[in-house]
């Protein structure tokens, strides 16, 4: 089959840019390795037609984020602040607001590393250092920035966070999209020529085209755009073949220098309502961020970094399952945990974990990831905004318009 573009994965980051490409009149075929659209978002539907809950992206950043209009107006609605908010702490739950009685509270440090990063190099570990921050607040800093950026503190930079809410003009507030995340891949996918359950193994280039290999067959075109994260490359299951090795190997050195933060979502469906709407999260290090809604059985787990694997542990075990919902929302006490859903992000093959925090050693390897091979191959997804946006939707979605305008130059040059 021949095409004028290949793009590879429908994630965000990928129908962005098949729909600028399409736009612009040329053809474009899009290989998804999943039997559905939209990768790291990923909706769950209770079976009584209950409100969706989110096991991938959570929620719309900014009152101004390109979602709002991507989906259409008056398919947002801010997310609710006024709720029950809790912490686990010591394995006790405690009122939220004891995180700003008598120590700083962790959104009130992460403000002030926004504005003070520290030098080049700093990791949020040594930030906090830095700051005397010790004790309780300590653990409560670092348990936010695991739980925010799905990466230990040690690992994460604390310019790279810094740069990135600099260079985002999204705006305020949180929102969910009505309906569920997943309409916007749905919405971006429409009229587009999407392959799915159809993993591209290898793309070869050769005298200035490139070839797709997937089981079905192969697909030629005159350029491609990349947007798997980048553990898809390193873990071997896209090949990258008919370049020069030097290249080649400054690639795959770029993309081991982007680990994504494990990350590991369940939804608990109970055989009792929640009696109230409640977050809640577990400083102690093992259930990440819970959320329940009043009249509502099921209970969402969002947990990331080392709280993912634990979370995953206590997921094959009933009995730590309910134990950890017991001390996280003790109204699920002797509850029965009838059904679950799981997202493991971080076994996922075509993921390799949530998404990549900006890192304190990774240096420009965001940027080396992002720049196109031999004229012919672009790359988008997040990974390639981590350090100077934030590696979400809005970044995806950006990284794959600016992918399908650095190739339809190219082309124009050709
Ligand atoms: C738990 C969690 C919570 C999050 N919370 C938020 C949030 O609240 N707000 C927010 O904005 N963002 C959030 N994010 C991040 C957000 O989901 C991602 O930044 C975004 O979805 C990434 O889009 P992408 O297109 O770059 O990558 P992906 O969505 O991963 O798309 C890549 C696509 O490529 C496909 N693929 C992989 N390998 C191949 C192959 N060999 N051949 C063909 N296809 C392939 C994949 O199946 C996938 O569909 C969260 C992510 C997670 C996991």
């Amino acid at each position: 089959m021949s095409t004028d573009v290949v793009v590879v994965g429908a994630g965000a980051a990928g129908l962005a840019a098949a729909r600028r490409l399409h736009r612009a009149g040329l053809t474009v075929t899009v290989h998804e390795a999943r039997d559905r659209v939209g990768g790291r978002i990923r909706t769950h539907r209770p079976a009584d037609g209950g409100p969706p809950l989110e096991l991938g992206a959570q929620v719309v950043h900014g009152d101004r984020n390109p979602v709002h209009t991507l989906v259409g107006t008056g398919n947002t609605a801010a997310v609710p602040r006024r709720i029950t908010a809790r912490i686990v702490e010591d394995g006790t739950d405690r009122p939220m607001d004891v995180l700003g009685r008598g120590r700083r509270a962790p959104w009130l440090l992460e403000a002030a590393l926004h504005t003070d990063p520290g030098p080049a190099g700093l990791s949020v570990d040594g930030w906090l250092t830095a700051r005397g921050s010790t004790g309780a607040e300590r653990r409560a800093a670092e348990e936010w920035f695991r739980q925010n950026w799905a990466a230990d503190p040690a690992l994460i930079g604390t310019r790279g966070i810094a740069a990135a809410h600099r260079g985002e003009h999204v705006g305020d507030g949180e929102y969910a999209v009505r309906g569920g995340f997943d309409r916007l891949p749905r919405l971006l996918a429409e009229g587009l020529d999407v392959r799915l359950g159809d993993p591209v193994h290898e793309l070869h280039c050769a005298d200035g085209r490139v070839t797709a290999r997937t089981a079905a067959g192969r697909t030629t075109a005159a350029a491609a755009v990349v947007t798997v994260p980048p553990a898809v490359l390193t873990a071997g299951r896209l090949r990258l073949t008919g370049l020069p090795a030097e290249e080649l190997a400054a690639r795959t050195a770029a993309a081991a220098r982007l680990p994504l933060g494990d990350g590991y979502c369940l939804v608990a469906v109970l055989d009792r309502p929640a009696p109230a709407t409640a977050i809640v999260l577990d400083t102690d290090g093992t259930g990440g961020f819970l959320r329940c809604a009043e009249g509502r059985p099921e209970v969402l787990f969002v947990a990331k970094a080392a709280a993912a694997d634990r979370l995953r542990t206590a997921a094959a075990d009933p009995a730590a399952l309910t134990a950890l919902l017991a001390t996280a929302l003790p109204w699920t006490a002797g509850a029965a945990v009838l059904d679950t859903e799981t997202a493991d992000w971080g076994r996922d093959p075509y993921a390799g974990g949530a998404f990549t925090a900006p890192s304190a050693t990774a240096g420009d390897a965001a940027r080396q990831w992002a720049e196109p091979l031999a004229g012919a191959i672009f790359f988008a997804g997040e990974a390639t905004v981590t350090g100077h946006r934030l590696p979400w939707v809005q970044g995806a979605l950006a990284s794959g318009e600016r992918a399908a305008e650095e190739l339809i130059e190219a082309l124009a040059k050709r």
